[in-house]
């Protein structure tokens, strides 16, 4: 039992910032009350706490932490926002009498140990709208899926930044153009130093989330942007990178695409030994995007388990780019991760038209090259984020998507990969990063607990980072 101790000069009384919800989960007893609040909570569950307006004459909280600072100690456990509302969980009995103290170096402490949970979303492709539009991620845009405010919002601590280089730049193009995307993720870094950090472990992701900053972990989008040279791929590891999908829309020189028609059935004997590179560099084979061949091939190569970092279900939604239950079970054997992509025809068939669009503006062969294939990309750029796909999926069937999963491969295998600034229309529900709780909400209704929902938002694909990278 924790008894309120005396208010002191810092601190706000619960009562007058807050107004109570409800706990969500069976057996929860938790009286409303006014200035003199009786509330008795049982561990294990979640309470909704709605933010008064300062009009209101509340107080604001300016942030999550602020907020779990104004809160009883014993409840500052676990804590997400979803608009005005903000979710605690509950660590302990805890029965308080009387107008509730701030403790806030206490509180700071429990807000850090649930920032260690790190949740993590294994592809985003926000870097080209700092290269091409020179948009400083670290402001809140009204355009685009991601920035830095909007994945606190989200409370996702360790986006995987892409960097994708489109399949029209080939060759020493494509190595250019990997490069000016590392270059635009340095000015990110260096720009927004309080607040976000390159992470190439799974110790880094840890200690940065820890610090209450976002962790950037950095991934290749396609095998073609090595130029067929393991020097390449070296020095993109030495460059940070940790981790690249074997191909992206189009075949490679050593490794067949999924929406290309296969022309080295599978992998070559160079594609196999890019995996073997990849595993002894310590990178993360991801096989999105790649052929079922690809796929088997690269799982017969590797020694460390694979990721598939965003895409979605076959049998839900028949498109090359996810994937189908058979394969769902060999990457539970290989101890592998995939990450849910919410992209529309990914997770709903009636928005596969425009799954198509997307994947043929992006493949549509040029001749061009240096300035005028700059351009050409940043117009392919625009008209992403200039159109916004009328889209019929919905943030339930994101969630279909993830319960198909789980039953599949099991609790262990299952992750995030949004794709976020990469698809020109999410769902109905989850139109950005910072509607992550609305996720969360729905698989809590779903009877997903605690443990399952931390692995699914980022400790399965922490466990395979700490397996392939490193600790
Ligand atoms: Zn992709």
């Amino acid at each position: 039992m924790v008894r309120a101790r005396p208010t002191r000069k810092d601190a706000a009384p619960l009562s007058s910032g807050f107004v109570f919800g409800r706990a969500i989960g069976p057996g929860w007893l938790f009286p409303r009350s006014g200035i003199h609040h009786l509330w008795i909570v049982l561990p294990g569950l979640d309470i909704l706490l709605r933010r008064r307006s300062p009009a209101d004459g509340g107080h604001a909280c300016s942030d999550l932490s602020d907020c779990c600072r104004r809160i009883h100690r014993s409840t500052c456990a676990f804590v997400s926002q979803h608009g005005d509302r903000f979710r605690v969980r509950v660590v302990a009995l805890v029965l308080s009498l009387g107008e509730c103290d701030v403790d806030r170096r206490h509180c700071q402490t429990r807000a850090g140990r649930s920032r260690r949970d790190a949740p993590i979303d294994g592809h985003i492709d926000s870097l080209q709208r700092v290269l091409v539009m020179g948009e400083d991620l670290g402001k809140r845009w009204d355009v685009g899926h991601v920035d830095i405010p909007r994945l606190r919002a989200g409370g996702v601590r360790a986006p995987f930044f892409a960097l994708w280089t489109p399949v029209y730049f080939e060759g020493a193009e494509a190595v250019r153009r990997t490069l000016d995307l590392r270059d635009a993720m340095q000015w990110l870094l260096e720009e927004h130093r309080d607040q976000i950090e390159l992470a190439t472990t799974a110790a880094d992701i840890k200690r940065i989330a820890k610090a209450n900053k976002i962790a950037a972990f950095l991934t290749v989008e396609g095998g073609h942007t090595i130029a067929d040279d393991l020097r390449v791929l070296r020095m993109y590891y030495q460059l940070g990178i940790r981790s690249m999908t074997l191909t992206h829309s189009k075949n490679n020189n050593w490794a067949d695409s999924a929406t290309d028609t296969p022309v080295h059935n599978g992998l070559t004997d160079f594609g196999r030994e890019v995996v073997r590179e990849m595993n002894r560099l310590g990178m993360l084979v991801d096989l999105s995007h790649v052929s079922d061949k690809t796929f088997y091939d690269a799982i017969e190569v590797t020694s460390k388990p694979v990721i598939i970092s965003h895409s979605s279900m076959r049998a839900l939604s028949n498109v090359p780019r996810n994937v189908t239950d058979e394969m769902l079970w060999t990457l539970a054997k290989n101890g592998g991760v995939i990450g849910i992509n919410f992209g529309e025809g990914f997770v709903n068939p009636n928005d596969v038209e425009a799954l198509n669009a997307d994947i043929k503006r992006e493949t549509d062969a040029t001749s061009l090259t240096g300035r005028a294939l700059d351009d050409h990309a940043a117009e392919d750029v625009r008209k992403l984020f200039g159109t916004r796909a009328k889209v019929a999926a919905t943030i339930e069937d994101v969630a279909d998507h993830i319960d198909h999963a789980v039953r599949i491969a099991g609790i262990d295998h299952v992750g995030i990969g949004s794709d976020f600034d990469g698809v020109s229309g999410p769902p109905i529900g989850l139109e950005d990063i910072s509607k992550m709780p609305a996720l969360v909400d729905s698989l809590l209704k779903r009877g997903y607990g605690k443990r399952d929902l931390k692995k699914i938002l980022g400790d399965n694909f922490l466990r395979v980072i700490r397996e392939v990278v490193g600790k």
